[in-house]
């Protein structure tokens, strides 16, 4: 066997597997054992050859890794992840959501316009989250804008400045300064963006007039959004954002793009499994519309979450077990509507969660400041006051302690992907269930955002002339997660304590090596981010 035709500068660092996820010339995807050479100064694949070349092949300079029989993956994009800097960066942050990215898998994340302050709504606030990104990515980050009421103006610069897409929201999103837009908003934004090279993408709930008002009660009944029941029972909070605030808003979309036959929409965090019908027959009328789900609502169900455990808030909400069923029958079909599977990584400090003590077990509310990257030492005064805080949260009145709707939403998973979709999917198949394979996965968690967000030339495949991202997956490795394991700046999230089966061990960035499971400084290889913001112009 002979090694092919390859440049010779080097020295070249050679992967191999047995178990390679391949990108065929096609575009599709194959399991095979694989040679992927990379040239680490150009940070690119060389070559990628679907047999193992042994060591013996190559010159005596070349590092070669056999990483036999653990999975060698393309790098993870995760299309939808919030980093909350600047403005709100006791949230999250570049450093801290990065990191956590790094250590499961994922080398790019495509940051969402709001929570930042500025939110990524005009080309300052663009250039506002650039600024406050530098120097601090552990993994490369690109970045959507947002639509809001009144900034058409600014939708055409953000995607000559590099914006991968845009966001709107049909319902409150919860932050003052990134307000819903109206249909004529919609109509107007999807008329400006019609020719661009972009993602016009939607947090689809919208309140339907009268959404659950049925037979004579129709004129008595109480408004939609009042929450009926004890505000800490889930189920109280499940009823209160019932499928018709997902399919109206749907529909609504739909009833628009119209205007926009060209441009690529797309339905952010589909939850209802009641959206599939109606967006797979929209598709069929050759309406560019997809979605994508998430890690939560394929990995819990409505039936399992304790009241009072807001880490499970989320909008829209986790709904029950046929529900997930049914999304998982969805993405296990390549022709279905929901093309790609994200975080929607979502955090907040854990004052906002409301979290009863009781559930507070091992929880951790901030990591210590040397982890996170960020000066958290605070002047003595301020930090009596925030212990008497702390206190007072925890001694807080019971009544607000676990209530779903005083509490923030957003569920922190970014990095745990891999693992979850692993561990499910293998739950599901010893049970004879529809279940995707490690190739779907790859497809919908890599191949697939890459291309929501116009990454496709660089990221998201294992194939000559992409850039050199690689996860290495250990599907034997049996773990369970812990507070210390999470890498995001507040160690509080629903998935504390679940044990999986599938580990990322390694992580490469662009030919090199940033992050190995149980390496020295913490496993981030280097000690120092390597990570871009991608800034480049989309073109398709
Ligand atoms: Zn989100």
């Amino acid at each position: 066997m002979t090694v092919p035709d390859i440049p010779q500068e080097g020295p070249h660092v050679v992967l191999v597997s047995t178990r390679t996820v391949l990108t065929l010339p096609d575009d599709s995807l194959l399991l095979t054992p694989a040679t992927v050479i990379v040239s680490p100064a150009t940070g690119k694949i060389i070559s990628a050859i679907p047999e193992i070349i042994p060591r013996s092949s190559f010159p005596s300079d070349t590092v070669y890794h056999d990483y036999s029989p653990k999975l060698l993956l393309p790098g993870l994009v995760d299309a939808h992840v919030h980093l909350n800097e600047p403005g709100r960066t006791e949230w999250e942050g570049f450093y801290t959501g990065t990191r956590a990215a790094a250590s499961g898998g994922v080398t790019t994340v495509v940051d969402m316009p709001l929570n930042a302050v500025p939110p990524t709504t005009t080309l300052e606030g663009f250039k506002a989250k650039l600024a406050a990104s530098q120097g601090q990515c552990w993994v490369d980050v690109g970045f959507y804008g947002g639509v809001i009421p009144g900034n058409a103006d600014q939708l055409l610069p953000l995607v000559e400045a590099g914006v991968r897409g845009f966001k709107g929201f049909l319902i409150d999103s919860g932050v003052p300064e990134f307000p819903a837009v109206s249909s004529t908003d919609i109509e107007l934004a999807m008329k400006t963006l019609k020719d661009a090279p972009t993602t016009l993408m939607f947090h689809a709930e919208i309140i339907p007039p009268i959404a659950d008002s049925v037979g004579d009660s129709v004129q008595v009944s109480d408004p939609p959004l009042r929450p009926r029941g004890e505000l800490n029972s889930y189920t109280t909070w499940l009823l209160s954002r019932p499928p018709a605030f997902e399919t109206y808003a749907i529909e609504e979309i739909l009833s628009i793009a119209h205007v926009a036959p060209d441009l690529h929409l797309h339905i952010v965090h589909l939850s209802a499994m009641e959206c599939i019908p109606i967006l797979r027959e929209a598709r069929k009328k050759g309406i560019k519309i997809t979605a994508e789900t998430c890690f939560h609502y394929l990995g819990f169900s409505s039936d399992e979450i304790e009241d009072g455990d807001t880490r499970h808030k989320c909008c829209p909400p986790i709904r029950n077990q046929v529900n997930q069923d049914r999304l998982w029958e969805e993405i296990s079909d390549p022709e279905g509507c929901i093309k790609t599977i994200v975080s929607d990584h979502s955090p907040c400090t854990p004052e906002l969660k409301l979290l009863p003590p009781h559930l507070q077990s091992g929880h951790r509310p901030t990591m210590h400041q040397c982890d996170s990257g960020i000066d958290m030492t605070l002047p003595e005064e301020e930090r009596l006051a925030a212990e008497e805080a702390e206190k007072a949260r925890l001694d807080g009145p019971v009544e607000i302690q676990g209530d779903f709707f005083a509490a923030w939403g957003g569920v922190s998973s970014v990095g745990l992907g891999l693992p979850i979709l692993y561990t499910f999917a293998a739950e599901r198949e010893a049970r004879g269930d529809i279940t995707p394979s490690i190739v779907d996965i790859v497809r919908m968690c890599s191949q697939a955002t890459a291309q929501q967000v116009g990454l496709a030339h660089c990221k998201g495949g294992i194939r000559a002339g992409m850039d050199a991202d690689f996860a290495i997956f250990d599907d034997a490795d049996v773990w369970t997660l812990r507070a210390a394991d999470m890498r995001w700046k507040n160690r509080c999230s629903p998935w504390e304590g679940h044990t999986f089966r599938g580990r990322v061990h390694e992580t490469w960035l662009r030919g090199q090596k940033i992050f190995e499971l149980g390496g020295p400084n913490d496993g981030f290889v280097g000690g120092k981010p390597i990570g871009r913001a991608i800034t480049e112009k989309r073109m398709k």
